[in-house]
Formats: structure tokens, C-alpha cells, sequence
């Protein structure tokens, strides 16, 4: 699953380049127009009155930009941060580590915070609130509870899912943001971007076709425009053409919806196994032998922006539209779509 060219989530030969390609400053930031909006008139006036912003959280399906936003943030306040994840916190201990590490105004980014533990959770509330550790010293009746005073700092919370989140820790955020899929011609201004910083000469239609394909995430456009790059490179003199993006594309299976097998897949099963639907996750799951999970999170956003796939309480539906994309004939019973 993970070595899907259009999975959204980080994979290992992302990292190298993420680092050249990830954009410095919220000007570099492109897209987001409200959010930036938003973080802007919030960053300044925390900056008038001197005070460190307040705890945010950032949330979306993965590859949109949460982890470069919290960097661009921590530019912008002129603060140091520090990268954990829920899930890498495991004892409060660890928790307490990082947090007494901080300097007055550092960020602390805890990417997934979703699956922090529940024990982590609590450590984590007054911390928030009021600056405060509480540190149990001693076990059983003699046990005493030592509050530590910690400098003021900035919780940047990322998650993929926001409705995993406990409620009193959502309240414990100043602001929230939600990132939201980028449209073709913030994907072609990105593109256009990577391949400037990489120096390679591509076309505007190749720009265009590669955006489409995207699925509405940068890190997949960075992805497909570094192998549509080394695809030209071996066949080719090096410039990125329609034509041969078209091949490098065709090669990868990704469709022109950025859509491949597994997607097909998905939409397949319901239809020809379930009718069309509804039918619940887990059971799509069982029968493509992929998590429930993986599936929430990186499938389905996706076809559900396209209008291929609706969710409902009985469970999940694929829309007319989706038999036409399969050019399959639609169902005689077909009433909701
Ligand atoms: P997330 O934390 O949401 O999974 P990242 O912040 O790691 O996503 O973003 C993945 C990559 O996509 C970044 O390294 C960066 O190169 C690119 N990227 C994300 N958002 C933007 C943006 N708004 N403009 C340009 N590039 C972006």
C-alpha cells in the first residue's frame, strides 16, 4: 500500500528531496488562501503583543502541507520547534522530556496527535493550560504530586482525523485549520514551482497533466513529477514534454482522476460485491485485505471530492458517477444516486 506512487501518506524517498522542495515562508505557501488568512491576522497579533501563539491544530488527509505549515509558522514567530508523533509518545515520561526541553515560545509539532495515548492525553492537559507538569513522585498512599512550572510554548497539533479526537483536547487548541484538497492550478503553480528549484524544463500541458493526476495533494504532485523526471531522463534528453509525461504517466497506471488500480479496486468490490452499497468499511477492508484505517484516510477523501463515493450511516455508497468512471451499467434497483 505504502509503495502506491499516489499514496498521500510520507514515503522513505520523500524525505530527501521534501527538505529542497518544501516552501520556507507563507508567501512560498501556495494554496490555503483562507487558512493563510486566517494563521496571518493570528501570528500578527500574537507577534503585537509578544506573547507565543496559541496551541493550534492542523487537520486534513495527509501530503497537504501540515507539517510545512507548523515550520512556516515557527519562521514567522522567529521560535525553535521540535517534530514528535503521537504515536512515537508512549510513556509520560517522554512526554515530559520534550516538554522541559522547550525554550520559552518553542513549538512542539506532534504529527498524528490522534493517536496519542489516553494516559499522554491527561499529562498533556495541563501542560496546555497552564504551563504545568504534574509529576507523580512515589507509588501507593505515600505517592505526592509534584507541579513543575514550565516557560510558555505552542502545541501544534496535526491529525488526519479530526473526529478521533478527544473533545477535551479539542478544546484545548486556540485555533483550528482545515486543509482542504488544492484545485488543478494551485497543483500546476506547485509543480511548476518543484520543477524550477530541480531545474528541470517542463511543458505547461505536461504541468497540466501531471496536476490532474495528483489527487489534490502536493506530495503526490512532487512524487509524480520526480519520476515523470527520471522517466524523461533515461528515455529521453531531459525536458519534461506532453507526450512523455503522458507515457511516464500511463506507465504508473494512474488514470487521468489520479486514480489506480487500488482505487478501482475499492470501487469494484462495492459495486460488484455489495450492489453498489451501502456497506460498511470494515467489510470493504476484509475483502481488499487493506486496513479499515488506511482506507478512511487515503482512499476515500479522495473519491468522495471526486463524487464517486458518498459515506452515510448505513455505510458507503458508490455514486452514479462511479459507475460511469468503471463504465459499468448502473444498477435496475438504482434509486439513490
Ligand atoms: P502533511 O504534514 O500534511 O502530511 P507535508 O507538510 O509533509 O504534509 O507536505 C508534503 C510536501 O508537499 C511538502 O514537503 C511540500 O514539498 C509539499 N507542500 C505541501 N503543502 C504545500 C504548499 N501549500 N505549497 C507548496 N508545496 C507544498
Amino acid at each position: 500500500m505504502d509503495e502506491r506512487i499516489i499514496s498521500s501518506s510520507e514515503q522513505k524517498q520523500d524525505k530527501t528531496w521534501d527538505l529542497t522542495l518544501r516552501p520556507q515562508s507563507l508567501s512560498d505557501y501556495i494554496g490555503q488562501e483562507q487558512v493563510k488568512a486566517n494563521l496571518e491576522i493570528f501570528l500578527t497579533a500574537a507577534k503585537q503583543r509578544q506573547e507565543s501563539t496559541d496551541h493550534i491544530l492542523l487537520f486534513g488527509p495527509p501530503g497537504l502541507g501540515k507539517t510545512t505549515l507548523a515550520h512556516i509558522i515557527a519562521k514567522e514567530m522567529n521560535v525553535g520547534i521540535k517534530i514528535t508523533s503521537g504515536p512515537t509518545i508512549t510513556k509520560a515520561g517522554d512526554l515530559a522530556a520534550l516538554i522541559t526541553n522547550l525554550q520559552a515560545g518553542d513549538i512542539l509539532f506532534i504529527d498524528e496527535i490522534h493517536r496519542l495515548p489516553k494516559v499522554i492525553e491527561e499529562v498533556l492537559y495541563p501542560a496546555m493550560e497552564d504551563f504545568a507538569l504534574d509529576i507523580i513522585l512515589g507509588k501507593g498512599p505515600q505517592a505526592q504530586i509534584l507541579r513543575l512550572d514550565l516557560p510558555k510554548f505552542t502545541i501544534i497539533g496535526a491529525t488526519t482525523r479530526y473526529n478521533l479526537i478527544s473533545s477535551p483536547l479539542r478544546d484545548r487548541f486556540g485555533a483550528t485549520f482545515r486543509l482542504d484538497f488544492y484545485n488543478q492550478d494551485e497543483l500546476a503553480t506547485i509543480i511548476k514551482r518543484s520543477a524550477d528549484i530541480l531545474a528541470t524544463k517542463i511543458s505547461e500541458d505536461a504541468i497540466l497533466e501531471l496536476a490532474s493526476r495528483s489527487r489534490g495533494t502536493p506530495r503526490i504532485a512532487n512524487r509524480i513529477l520526480k519520476r515523470v523526471r527520471d522517466y524523461v531522463q533515461v528515455k529521453a534528453d531531459g525536458d519534461i514534454s506532453t507526450a512523455l509525461a503522458h507515457d511516464a504517466l500511463s506507465l504508473m497506471a494512474i488514470d487521468k482522476y489520479g486514480l489506480d488500480d487500488l482505487d478501482r479496486r475499492f470501487l469494484k468490490v462495492i459495486i460488484e460485491s455489495y450492489n453498489g452499497g451501502p456497506v460498511g468499511v470494515n467489510t470493504i477492508a476484509a475483502a481488499l485485505q487493506e486496513e479499515a484505517g488506511t482506507i478512511e484516510e487515503i482512499i476515500e477523501p479522495y473519491l468522495m471530492q471526486l463524487g464517486l463515493l458518498a459515506r452515510t450511516s448505513q455505510g458507503r455508497i458508490v455514486t452514479d458517477k462511479a459507475y460511469q468512471y468503471l463504465n459499468l451499467p448502473l444498477p435496475e434497483n438504482n434509486k439513490l444516486f
